[in-house]
């Protein structure tokens, strides 16, 4: 499955499937962009645990072949790491498997439903989806055994990057699939969650976990230290929303102000906006995860592109 790791590869041919740790492999598609997630599977010997799938029924297609390329074994686990489509919209393509989330998870991923007309993205080729909601929730955390290694799904015990961010920890290996708490060489996205829930969430959850190996959910694999990189991106963030609202800014205006330096390189900058935002509603008093006004965000996130619908190449 090597292949193309391009920029910006619209084609799902492109995706990469490395094994980490022995029978644990990182399905990685770039470029991480928008809707463009990683997955990854456990073979044991008598079936396969799947950690996420993908956006589109192409997608996780050749996702699930990649799996088949390994292992003929059915999947009888799926778990998803929180309910954002990129991660689940594939769910119904794994029939006879366990679909595990956080509870949370389940009720955001019904209240989202299928992909409906966002002028906010570019056009996606979404194939024939059909709504699969996970339907064996947890709150706190599960113990998953892949014959005799133990996985532990673990909440993050505050919103994060959504309302229902778990990561997947193996410790005998020290292999750890992250979801959406991170994303390498890609702009983290807080709106739907919580700033300063994701920085407790890194450095009080994932940091002491001492993870070797990363599988983040967009980007390619890592070490530790993007998990210190993103903390300082957090703050970053922190900072602007201050600096923005003292000098009586709004949202958008404090991104257009603000100096992203080395964070400009990073894939989907105008993230940055819809960061804002909710760091804006944290420094207002919302609670972590509290609802706010996401169209706006995304409004303003078309402006600070330019105009232009946000690019997604799903
Ligand atoms: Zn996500």
């Amino acid at each position: 499955m090597e292949g193309s790791t391009g920029r910006h590869s619209p084609d799902p041919a492109g995706a990469v499937l490395r094994e980490v740790s022995d029978g644990i492999f990182a399905y990685l598609q770039p470029d991480g962009s928008w809707w463009i997630n990683n997955a990854g599977f456990l073979v044991g010997r008598r079936g396969v645990v799947s950690v996420d799938t993908c956006s589109t029924e192409r997608r996780t297609r050749r996702y699930r072949d990649a799996i088949s390329s390994v292992s003929p074994l059915p999947v009888r686990t799926l778990i998803n790491t929180h309910h954002h489509g990129d991660h689940t919209f594939g769910n119904y393509q794994f029939a006879g498997a366990a679909i595990v989330a956080h509870e949370n998870a389940r009720q955001a991923m019904i209240d989202y439903g299928l992909p409906h007309s966002q002028s906010y993205w570019t056009a996606v080729e979404w194939g024939a989806l059909e709504l699969e909601p996970p339907f064996l929730t947890f709150t706190d955390a599960l113990s998953l055994w892949v014959d005799e290694l133990r996985c532990e799904i673990r909440h993050v015990g505050t919103a994060a990057h959504t309302t229902n961010d778990s990561v997947v920890w193996i410790p005998d290996r020290g292999v750890l699939f992250a979801g959406d708490l991170l994303f390498n060489g890609g702009t983290p996205f807080l709106l739907q969650g919580s700033v300063a829930g994701a920085i407790t969430a890194l450095r009080d959850v994932v940091k002491r976990l001492d993870p070797e190996t990363i599988i983040p959910g967009h980007g390619s694999i890592c070490g530790p230290d993007v998990i210190d990189a993103t903390i300082e991106y957090l703050y970053f963030v922190q900072a602007a929303a201050r600096h923005g609202r003292a000098a009586g800014l709004t949202p958008l205006e404090a991104a257009q102000e603000a100096e992203l330096g080395a964070y400009a390189e990073l894939t989907d900058a105008e993230r940055i906006v819809g960061n804002l935002h909710r760091a804006y509603a944290e420094l207002d008093g919302a609670p972590p995860g509290a609802p706010i006004d996401a169209d706006a965000a995304f409004r303003d996130m078309v402006t600070f592109n330019g105009g232009r619908p946000l690019a997604c190449h799903a």
